[in-house]
């Protein structure tokens, strides 16, 4: 009942988003799969199928292919022949039981344990199709079983892939959202779209199509829902639902949505999306494990959680709209002479000196998102902070770093650092989405099925669009890189099936 409520909620949302395109001529093309959303998943589903014979069409809502996919920097592999160059001795089911019990086995156990299964022969196809891994990694200094392979730049995998797709002679429509499904004869036959360019709705008949928008985090009311809050969507605009929406309007059912791949607490930069950007040495004091405190001044989780940014989203989610780093002088001086203690994304990296960071924090107290002050009092009146918790959790923090022991919450000694020499600094933050997690009700060939279990025939739904992939959070403590490869491994394991039934 709750579900179903959620579904009349969902496309009561998505359908003012409609309203919005008139009613127009017809332009109809023919063909076999028709992909809509030419992100990371949508871009490798549609080379995959155009290069196995498969008349395709691709559509795109921007006028650009990539999506968030543009943004990504490294994607999740296990055996993979990166990973054995490496001497990464973790196994394939290993992992898949590690997932599980991540996510206390609220996932849909065989379409994870597909995803990781053919996620080592994807690395090796991407690679053939010349995006050139750099390295596999962690973001964890002493982590063993690496799984996050790094792309050559950012944006090379949908930029690769769009080349191949067209080369092979696929159909790429820009600025051309779909719409709506098409039904015919008990099975998904197509889809509406309207092509944004030409001002003309495009009518494309297909015998499958693939879902691969990308899912929600661009859509404000449907975040604010699950979450609460307006968390701040980073990376490319046009993720609004619609291709989960499309598929809940022939009678697909979400599978465990609501959570969302939340990347903590950064100041709102327009264009700016982790410490990547001009910012860049400013944002990645968010990662360096320091005091945070709520609106009322209070310390309210242990910071070395910041690397394990989905987890630590969810401490900071509880304490308000913002969050606020509170360091002095010292810290400041340290990261410039000595580095940074943690990295941040692949764009900033361990021991890397701070040296901007001084006239970045100027320029944000101008900007209005750093505050300063002689005092704990002074610098606490400016932020809006209650002065006196304010100075409690300063002292204690003092206290802790003295001591090398953090009795309130037991953070590593590595990050203990005194709050006592003036001037005082706070920098305040909201939560920040990568994507949402968890669409519609899959199988493990990525096949959309109804509330009855029952595959609507013709219907996929990849990426962010497919659901069952996660519990309540983002996995990356250890899956580092899965939303990127489950975008990717799932449209190639949607075409696998449909090449299959093909063949039959
Ligand atoms: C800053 C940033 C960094 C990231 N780094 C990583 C990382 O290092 N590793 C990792 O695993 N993941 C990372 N991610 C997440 C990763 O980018 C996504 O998991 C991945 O792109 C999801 O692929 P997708 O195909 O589901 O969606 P996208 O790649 O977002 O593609 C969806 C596409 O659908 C289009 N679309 C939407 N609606 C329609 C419509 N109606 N019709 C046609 N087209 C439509 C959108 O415009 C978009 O192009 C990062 C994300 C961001 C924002």
């Amino acid at each position: 009942m709750k579900q179903m409520k959620a579904v009349v909620q969902f496309t009561a949302v998505m359908a003012a988003a409609c309203m919005a395109f008139p009613a127009m001529a017809d332009r109809v093309i023919d063909a076999d799969v028709v992909v809509v959303g030419g992100g990371a998943g949508g871009t490798v589903a549609a080379a995959s199928a155009q290069e196995a014979g498969l008349k395709t069409v691709l559509l795109e809502k921007n006028g650009y292919t990539g999506g968030a996919g543009n943004f990504m920097e490294g994607s999740f592999a296990v055996e993979s022949f990166m990973q054995k160059k490496a001497g990464v001795k973790l196994t394939k089911l290993e992992e898949f039981n590690r997932m599980g019990e991540y996510h206390h086995w609220r996932i849909n156990a065989p379409l994870v344990k597909r995803f990781i299964d053919e996620s080592p022969k994807t690395i090796q196809w991407v690679w053939d199709h010349g995006v050139h891994w750099k390295e596999v990694k962690s973001v964890w200094a002493d982590k063993k079983d690496l799984t996050w392979h790094i792309y050559p730049a950012a944006g090379s995998l949908p930029a690769a892939m769009t080349k191949a797709f067209t080369k092979a002679g696929g159909t790429l429509l820009l600025q051309t959202p779909g719409q709506k499904l098409i039904t015919k004869n008990g099975r998904i036959s197509g889809v509406e779209a309207y092509d944004n360019v030409k001002k003309e709705k495009v009518t494309v008949n297909a015998k499958y199509v693939i879902l691969a928008t990308g899912g929600y985090n661009f859509n404000m009311d449907l975040v604010k829902k699950s979450t609460g809050q307006e968390l701040v969507p980073s990376g490319a605009p046009g993720r609004t639902g619609d291709g989960i929406r499309m598929a809940m309007e022939v009678g697909a059912v979400g599978d465990n949505m609501g959570p969302m791949m939340i990347n903590g607490a950064f100041n709102p930069l327009e264009g700016e999306a982790i410490c990547n950007g001009p910012n860049k040495e400013l944002r990645a004091l968010f990662r360096q494990s320091q005091l945070y405190v709520d609106a009322a001044g209070n310390r309210f989780f242990n910071e070395q959680l910041t690397l394990d940014w989905p987890v630590a989203s969810n401490a900071i989610l509880r304490s308000g709209e913002w969050t606020y780093i509170v360091f002095d002088q010292a810290l400041v001086d340290e990261l410039g002479t000595k580095g940074y203690l943690n990295p941040c994304g692949n764009f900033i990296q361990r021991g890397q000196k701070a040296k901007e960071l001084p006239a970045m924090i100027e320029a944000g107290i101008k900007r209005g998102d750093v505050f300063k002050g002689d005092t704990i009092e002074e610098v606490a009146k400016k932020a809006g902070l209650n002065a006196e918790n304010l100075k409690r959790a300063a002292a204690d923090m003092t206290k802790f770093a003295k001591q090398g022991r953090d009795d309130q919450f037991g953070k590593d000694k590595y990050y203990l650092r005194g709050v006592s020499k003036a001037p005082f600094y706070v920098l305040r933050g909201k939560l920040h989405t990568l994507a949402s997690l968890n669409g519609v009700k899959v199988t493990e060939n990525l096949q959309v099925v109804d509330a009855h279990e029952n595959v609507i025939p013709g219907l996929y739904a990849i990426g962010h669009d497919a659901g069952g992939v996660y519990g309540d959070s983002y996995d990356l403590r250890i899956g580092e890189g899965t939303a990127s490869s489950f975008a990717i491994n799932s449209g190639r394991i949607a075409v696998e099936h449909i090449v299959s039934l093909e063949k039959k």
